[in-house]
């Protein structure tokens, strides 16, 4: 009698815990290596199999899978798209864990708020969590390694590893903002488009670049809203718009926590560059691209501690949400006074920007 009670108690005992450990709950308050990320990414596929698709589109120098997450309602009509990468600078961990946070956001959101459905029915996610797979694996490797920037790929003449993925994209490549030394941090590669993961993103967006109406691209640290272009002799032809996106944005960031973000071009608000993706996905006629740097202003720089993790992401999601609202809001809804303001950019950009690169 005793057997046949334990034989039918236990499994019922243990049921729970091994529900538990099965389903246990993806902490998005702590970084997580490359293989906890992807095992996520795996299950937001399996919970949302209606919605999240995960999509590969490129290989890394170490023939690691460069892969997004691809978010989306059904819809009969002709999707637009929002694309936004994080972890392109290896150091910077506060980016994936950022793209992480804004998936499980939109996924929470929609379903109870007609907004965010609406947008999730015109438009599709594309989130990358983590575009440097090589060089995050790297910056996990040990204490020496955990601020590495760049990719892994070997320089030209041996010894020195890595080129600066936002310094190696098709855009003024190689004019302003760079090293041609394989050793420096902003080493900007052989050529336009050498490194993989730089060719990954360009291939992938630049073949439905028409779809895209805006290109988020996540760093840290500085608080800041970058707009095109980080060449200071070259004006956006929508430098008005993205300016005042980006003001609200700052706007939206600021009520969340109190944190003070600044807009304006590389140039202005922090340093010329060139061959940043963001540069290029606006010559891709892409209207509204950004470069997010979180927090800090310096404080812990790249290593910024994991109780910042959830006011970071939750005020940054108000930001990018600002800039996703507009660019969909101007396509979809409201189409006269999108309309009207573009007219007033336009004038005011001819007025303002004497080198239009497009
Ligand atoms: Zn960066």
């Amino acid at each position: 009698m005793m057997n046949v009670v334990g034989f039918l108690f236990v499994p019922l005992l243990l049921a729970p815990g091994v529900l538990t450990l099965e389903r246990a709950e993806h902490d998005y308050y702590k970084y997580h290596p490359m293989e906890k990320i992807s095992t996520w990414m795996t299950q937001m596929e399996k919970d949302h199999p209606d919605v999240v698709t995960i999509v590969d589109y490129g290989k890394t120098y170490e023939n690691r899978t460069i892969s997004l997450l691809r978010i989306g309602l059904k819809s009969e009509a002709k999707k637009k798209a929002i694309w936004m990468d994080c972890g392109i600078h290896a150091r910077e961990w506060i980016a994936p864990a950022f793209c992480q946070y804004f998936v499980r956001q939109i996924l929470q959101t929609y379903k109870t708020d007609a907004k965010m459905e609406a947008m999730m029915t015109n438009m599709d996610f594309y989130v990358t969590p983590v575009l440097n797979i090589d060089g995050y694996m790297y910056s996990w490797k040990d204490i020496s390694t955990r601020l590495w920037r760049k990719n892994r790929s070997p320089g030209p003449s041996g010894g020195c590893y890595g080129t600066d993925l936002n310094r190696n994209f098709d855009a003024n490549w190689g004019t302003v903002g760079v090293s041609s030394d394989c050793s420096s941090n902003i080493y900007c590669g052989r050529g336009p488009i050498s490194e993989p993961e730089a060719q990954a993103v360009t291939y992938f967006v630049g073949s439905r670049k028409e779809d895209f109406l805006c290109f988020l691209t996540i760093h840290s640290y500085g608080q800041l809203l970058l707009v095109p272009y980080g060449h200071p002799n070259f004006t956006a032809p929508n430098y008005e718009e993205l300016m005042n996106v980006g003001k609200g944005a700052a706007e939206a960031i600021w009520k969340v926590h109190g944190k003070n973000y600044t807009v304006g071009t590389s140039p202005d608000v922090l340093y010329a560059n060139s061959g940043s993706s963001r540069d290029w996905a606006r010559m891709q006629d892409i209207p509204l691209t950004f470069t997010f740097e979180l927090r800090d202003n310096g404080t812990y720089g790249f290593e910024l501690p994991e109780d910042q993790i959830q006011p970071t992401c939750e005020e940054a999601y108000h930001g990018a949400l600002h800039i996703i609202t507009y660019a969909h809001d101007k396509t979809f809804s409201g189409a006269a006074a999108a309309a009207a303001a573009t007219l007033w950019t336009m004038l005011l950009a001819v007025g303002v920007s004497g080198a239009n690169l497009l």
